[in-house]
């Protein structure tokens, strides 16, 4: 079963660009078995769920979240509890929860923003890092490579598509089908999955990227400035500034 466990829609998370639909018709295009909804801070309605299964079925809609905690984001996935839809866990309690519960948790992106995960994860290790996503750089994956075998985590690959064009271009193949959330939550915890990605869909997004961040070298050595080059590119300013101190955001 190929899925793709980090997802977002425009119906719950303000940065998704793409419709539940259209994501789930995108992740079928693409040859997905199955994707797990993981909007920010909000559970997708089980009435939903339900009504999104049956309308798509084979194709596999499981619910889970992605619970922001200070300075990190974690996928959480096997625990339907809507006291998760909170922006004021702290990543200790957040653990506490999900290991109380049998469920399964990942964190995402990490290295994102800075150079630590805000989080001890030798007391409270999760079940897993992201290793591959479109938030997650290529710069980065030594670091996470070092967390996941010092703390001897599971590495995941999943989109963190917020549009269609990202959907499954990183995901998971699972050694055998989950029917539920609970199996799901089972397979992952136990590793029996591959990670994989679809390096055809990688490689262009990645000459996409160079060819921004060559143009906006080429701009500065013209003289334009930070602001300037925003203007002409439509980039945040932080990210052009990061560029031009030589940060890359090829994934
Ligand atoms: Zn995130
Ligand atoms: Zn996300």
């Amino acid at each position: 079963m190929k899925i793709d466990i980090h997802v977002h829609s425009s119906e719950r998370s303000s940065c998704g660009r793409s419709s539940e639909e259209e994501i789930i018709r995108s992740a079928i295009v693409h040859g997905l078995d199955a994707i797990v909804f993981t909007d920010h801070n909000e559970f997708i309605p089980d009435d939903r769920l339900i009504e999104l299964n049956e309308k798509y079925r084979p194709f596999k809609i499981f619910k889970g979240i992605e619970v922001s905690v200070p300075k990190e984001h974690v996928l959480v996935i096997g625990l339907d509890d809507t006291s998760l839809e909170s922006e004021d866990w702290t990543y200790e309690d957040l653990h506490k929860f999900v290991r109380d519960n049998s469920a399964y948790m990942a964190i995402a992106h990490p290295f994102r923003y800075r150079d630590y995960i805000n989080a001890d994860l030798n007391i409270y290790p999760p079940d897993a890092i992201e290793t591959h996503s479109a938030n997650t750089t290529k710069d980065t994956r030594p670091s996470i490579y070092e967390m996941i075998q010092k703390h001897d985590l599971k590495e995941i690959c999943t989109s963190d598509a917020h549009h269609v064009d990202r959907v499954g271009i990183f995901y998971n193949e699972l050694n055998y089908p989950a029917r539920d959330e609970r199996e799901l939550t089972e397979i992952l915890k136990a590793g029996e999955y591959t990670c994989k990605a679809m390096q055809d869909r990688v490689d262009k997004i990645n000459e996409d990227i160079e060819a921004i961040e060559e143009r906006i070298n080429v701009l500065h050595g013209q003289g334009k400035s930070v602001n300037e080059i925003r203007e002409i590119i439509g980039i945040h300013k932080s990210r052009i500034e990061s560029i031009l101190e030589g940060v890359s955001y090829k994934i």
